[in-house]
This record gives C-alpha cells, sequence and structure tokens, in this order.
C-alpha cells in the first residue's frame, strides 16, 4: 500500500517550510499545517491506518514529541495501544534509555521497562514525523528491541533525501517514509 500521487500532493502541499529555524541553515518542516488541514490529516492518517492494518500490530511506538499526534491517532484506529518513546527524564517509572549523537554531542530517549511486556513478542511500529540524520529512530528501534519486543517497520511522513538517515535505519529494521524532501 502506497500513496497516491493525488494523496502526496495533498500532503505534501500541506507541509510547510520554515527557514533559519531553529537556529541558521536549518529549513524546517512543519507540520503544524497538516495537522489543521483536515483534508490533509485525513488522507494521511486513513493511509496510515489502510496500509498496517494488515500488519498484525499489537503496539504502536510513537517519538517525543510529534510522533505521539500521529501515532496515538493511529493506534486508536487501529484498535491498538500507545507507547511513548520519550526524551530523557519525562517518564515516571522504570526506564530503559538510550544515547544517540547529535551534530554538537547527544541526546537520549527513553521508554518504560515494561511499556510491551503484557503481549510477548509484541510486534511494534516506531513513528515520527520526519528522519533526518536517523539517530533518533535508530535508538528507538534499539530501545524496542531491548525490551524484547519486535520493531517490525519504522514510519515516518517525511524522510530527509539528502541525508543517510533512512539507509542506516534498514540495517535494524523496514522502513516506510511517506515524501522524500530535499
Ligand atoms: P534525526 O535523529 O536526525 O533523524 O532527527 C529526527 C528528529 O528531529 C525528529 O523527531 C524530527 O521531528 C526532528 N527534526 C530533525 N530535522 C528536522 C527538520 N528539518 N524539520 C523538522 N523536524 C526535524
Amino acid at each position: 500500500m502506497v500513496l497516491s500521487k493525488t494523496e502526496r500532493k495533498i500532503i505534501e502541499d500541506s507541509i510547510r517550510d520554515i527557514k533559519d529555524f531553529p537556529k541558521p541553515g536549518i529549513v524546517f518542516k512543519d507540520i503544524t499545517t497538516l495537522l489543521n488541514n483536515k483534508e490533509a490529516y485525513g488522507v494521511l492518517m486513513n493511509h496510515l491506518y489502510q496500509r498496517y492494518k494488515e500488519y498484525n500490530l499489537d503496539y504502536i511506538a510513537g517519538i517525543d514529541a510529534r510522533g505521539f499526534i500521529f501515532g496515538a491517532a493511529l493506534a486508536q484506529m487501529l484498535g491498538l495501544g500507545f507507547v511513548p518513546i520519550r526524551k530523557k527524564g519525562k517518564l515516571p517509572y522504570t526506564t530503559i534509555s538510550e544515547k544517540y549523537s547529535l551534530e554538537y554531542g547527544v541526546d537520549e530517549v527513553e521508554v518504560h521497562i515494561d511499556a510491551f511486556s503484557e503481549i510477548p513478542n509484541a510486534r511494534v511500529l516506531i513513528i515520527d514525523d520526519l528522519i533526518a540524520t536517523g539517530g533518533t529512530a535508530n535508538a528507538a528501534a534499539t530501545l524496542v528491541k531491548q525490551t524484547g519486543a519486535e520493531c517490525v517497520e519504522a514510519c515516518f511522513i517525511i524522510g530527509l533525501g539528502f541525508l543517510d538517515g533512512i539507509k542506516n535505519l534498514e540495517e535494524k529494521t523496514d522502513v516506510y517514509s511517506l515524501i522524500e524532501m530535499d
């Protein structure tokens, strides 16, 4: 199940470029203009539902913070539980964590140790709005595996084509990105 040309255009046209945010040289892909556009948001969520309803998933895991918006909505549509993968220090119970490199310095994501424990060998879909270097998603996939669950696929609305993020992540899990952008 892939996007039709028309669906792709509706979604693509709804994403806004913000130059030099959050710092000079970065073009920020703003998905708030997708979310407040009921046609684009509907087309996107319907596509995700159609694609993943056959995947026999057990959980959707969303990456902090924009992955929560798409992930929680999709989990509800598919009748599945939702698990947040959060930036360090936000989750209240026992966590496992994974560090990853940024351009300057490191960051860390965490998940509750028992997040997927109700279903043995749970089949998990990771979701975020965008993949750039792939560092965040790689760390998220590592965490899912460390809990004993299976990362079936990692899904992104936007793949930033000029970086090797998707290629790197594909060593760990299947990857699906709806729209390639520069
Ligand atoms: P990365 O770990 O480099 O793949 O970065 C992915 C994370 O950073 C995602 O959670 C994105 O929401 C965010 N991000 C990175 N670059 C951009 C960008 N150009 N526009 C919007 N979000 C971005």
